[in-house]
């Protein structure tokens, strides 16, 4: 993976995933604040109506229990029921201009509508509204099955609401009481109180607090059933109207309400609407009632509030992903510039250069690269430059050398020719000479012929093939027949490998190292080891004597040509390591050695496997 890759993976996953826990938890602990609070509202908009409405009935409730005991009221009750069929009798009028007078407060409360008495028989016999005076005397009470009536004579009693299409329509219910004599043994009549439910569902419907969805509502049970006794704000004609049975899934506040029981919580209302509702029940009245708001209205903030979160959310994931992106490609760009420059300089273009400004550690690596490249270049300029003149030296060592071979034999053979015509007819120190001629003429024969052997290794060298070290080894030592048989030197070796390589150079190579081993021995007879051992691609072969020995300063000098440790001691001309160091070389594989002066050496050299 690439790093502009893994470095946006690392950021979202920083960023993304504790941004979307604080988002869920924020959302979350939004919720269920603003749910919390909403049903305690609602609690409290519930618990204060129900404050209300029963101080109004509590009130209404002890006004009726002092016009019971009014004197009034007993002494003309029974005067208006008796005289009621007879309402222009100077007994009626009187009896009910007294009562006018009394009643002359109830008129002032806002609530009644109406105050009436009931005679014993149950008809009405005193109303206190002109309207009723004209209309309802003589008739029964308005109320279903005459319960009003039936249930007043017992104590006060709270009617139906009932709805008065005769008068707009309104709503309105009764309240009754009985009236005793003094001695309380005979009921003189009841009174029947008509309560005016337009004020008191202003009070209920009221929706201060309650938003633009919410509501409170009041019901009672009925038959089996929820009846709502209010028109709703979502059903103007529910009153009195619309019932829920219980069990049903919907308007389930109301259902407990009516039933008795008090709760609040997240539900569904009359409509299937999802609301948050508290419900209480009123045991004055055994009506139940609900405050209630959706809880599309209530969650808005919250919806809001999510809706802000994934817009910032969005949007912060995007500048993260720019500011990743950008990141990465500050660091991934320089890198893919300096992988290109690496390429470039790597095809041979020295000449190119990264050329970074940046301050950062990138730009310290993109100069240090640049720095590279300019001494490589330099180090490439001058290793060809030192080629050419390797090149050259090479060139000239050859030529030289070859060139050098035809004069010298010249040279050599006259002065031979010299030694043997001369020797004796000239004086002793002539002699002495031309022996010095021959001898150097002879030396130098060997040095040029070494010299060119040497220049040949790479320029006349043969092309690689399978050669067997074993015959190797055989025609080097046949070779050297003469100084193996002159030092009676002992060779041992086991079985040799097969290696790819210019097979006269290997019989060269072993011929030089075997001929050092019995040139530079100590006193003892010459001992002779050589092994061989498989090492992957290469094999090591070593080659150990018992002679003299080398000191280690000296390791690195013998390699180098006409390096010479022993001058007049030991023959030589120092060509022979410094032409099997060449051989191995060529043939890719490397040479060192071991040695303790006194000792004994060994010489080791890699070859490539056969
Ligand atoms: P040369 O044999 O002509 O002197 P070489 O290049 O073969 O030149 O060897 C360089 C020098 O390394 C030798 O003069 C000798 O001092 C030392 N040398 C080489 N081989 C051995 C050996 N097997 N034991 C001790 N010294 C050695």
């Amino acid at each position: 993976m690439s790093i502009k890759r893994k470095l946006l993976i690392l950021f979202l996953a920083f960023t993304a995933i504790p941004m979307g826990l604080v988002g869920s938890a924020g959302y979350y602990f939004a919720q269920k604040t603003i749910e919390k609070n909403s049903i305690a509202q609602l609690g409290v908009i519930a618990d204060l109506k129900v404050e209300i409405i029963e101080t109004v009935f509590e009130n209404l409730k002890s006004r009726m229990a002092i016009a019971q005991d009014y004197y009034n009221i007993k002494k003309n009750l029974p005067l208006v029921a008796g005289y009621l069929d007879d309402r222009e009798a100077p007994e009626y009028l009187q009896a009910e201009r007294m009562l006018d007078g009394q009643l002359k407060a109830w008129k002032k409360v806002r609530e009644v509508v109406d105050f009436m008495l009931v005679g014993p028989d149950g008809r009405i016999a005193y109303a206190m509204s002109e309207r009723h005076k004209n209309e309802d005397l003589g008739a029964p009470l308005p109320d279903p099955g005459n319960r009003a009536f039936e249930e007043g004579k017992k104590g006060i009693y709270y009617g139906e609401i009932f709805r008065n299409r005769a008068e707009d329509g309104r709503f309105g219910m009764l309240l009754t009481a009985p009236v005793r004599s003094g001695d309380e043994k005979e009921l003189l009549g009841v009174i029947a109180i008509e309560v005016d439910m337009a004020p008191i569902y202003r009070m209920i419907q009221d929706t201060s607090g309650l938003g633009d969805t919410g509501e409170t509502l009041i019901g009672k049970k009925v038959d089996g059933q929820a009846l709502f006794l209010n028109p709703l704000r979502h059903d103007g004609e529910a009153a009195l109207e619309r019932t829920v049975s219980f069990g049903s899934g919907q308007a389930y506040p109301i259902q407990e309400a009516v039933s008795g029981r008090g709760g609040q919580g997240l539900s569904l209302d009359y409509r299937g609407e999802e609301i948050i509702a508290a419900w209480r029940y009123m045991p004055l009245l055994g009506w139940g009632i609900v405050a209630k708001i959706d809880a599309s209205e209530a969650f808005a903030p919250v919806n809001r509030i999510r809706g802000i979160t994934i817009t910032v959310a969005v949007l912060a994931l995007i500048m993260c992903v720019m500011a990743a992106y950008a990141l990465a490609s500050t660091i991934s760009g320089p890198i893919l510039e300096l992988q290109k420059g690496t390429e470039i300089v790597g095809r041979g273009d020295l000449e190119y250069r990264v050329g970074s400004d940046r301050k950062d550690e990138l730009g310290q690596l993109s100069r240090a690269f640049d720095c590279m490249a300019e001494s490589l270049k330099k180090t490439t300029a001058s290793r060809n430059e030192l080629e050419r003149s390797n090149e050259e030296l090479q060139q000239f060592a050859y030529v030289a050398s070859h060139d050098l071979q035809e004069p010298l034999r010249m040279v050599s053979s006259y002065t031979q020719l010299i030694a043997k015509r001369y020797k004796g007819k000239l004086d002793e120190d002539a002699d002495e000479f031309i022996g010095f001629a021959v001898d150097g003429a002879n030396r130098m024969q060997r040095l040029i012929q070494d010299l060119l052997t040497y220049s040949r290794v790479d320029r006349g060298g043969r092309s690689f093939e399978t050669t067997d070290m074993g015959e190797v080894m055989e025609q080097a030592k046949s070779n050297l027949q003469a100084a193996i048989e002159e030092s009676g030197a002992v060779i041992k070796n086991g079985k040799l490998p097969e290696v790819r390589g210019d097979r006269t150079q290997l019989v060269q190579l072993f011929q030089n190292l075997m001929g050092n081993a019995i040139k530079f021995r100590g006193e003892r007879p010459p001992e002779i080891d050589v092994s061989s051992e498989t090492g992957g691609k290469d094999i090591t072969f070593s080659l150990s004597d018992n002679g003299i020995g080398i000191e280690p300063d000296y390791f690195a000098r013998i390699f180098i040509i006409f390096q010479r440790l022993h001058r007049r001691e030991y023959a030589g001309t120092g060509i022979g390591l410094a032409l099997c160091r060449k051989i191995v070389e060529r043939h890719g594989g490397r040479i060192w050695l071991e040695s303790e002066p006194g000792k004994g050496s060994t010489f080791y050299f890699t070859l490539p496997a056969g």
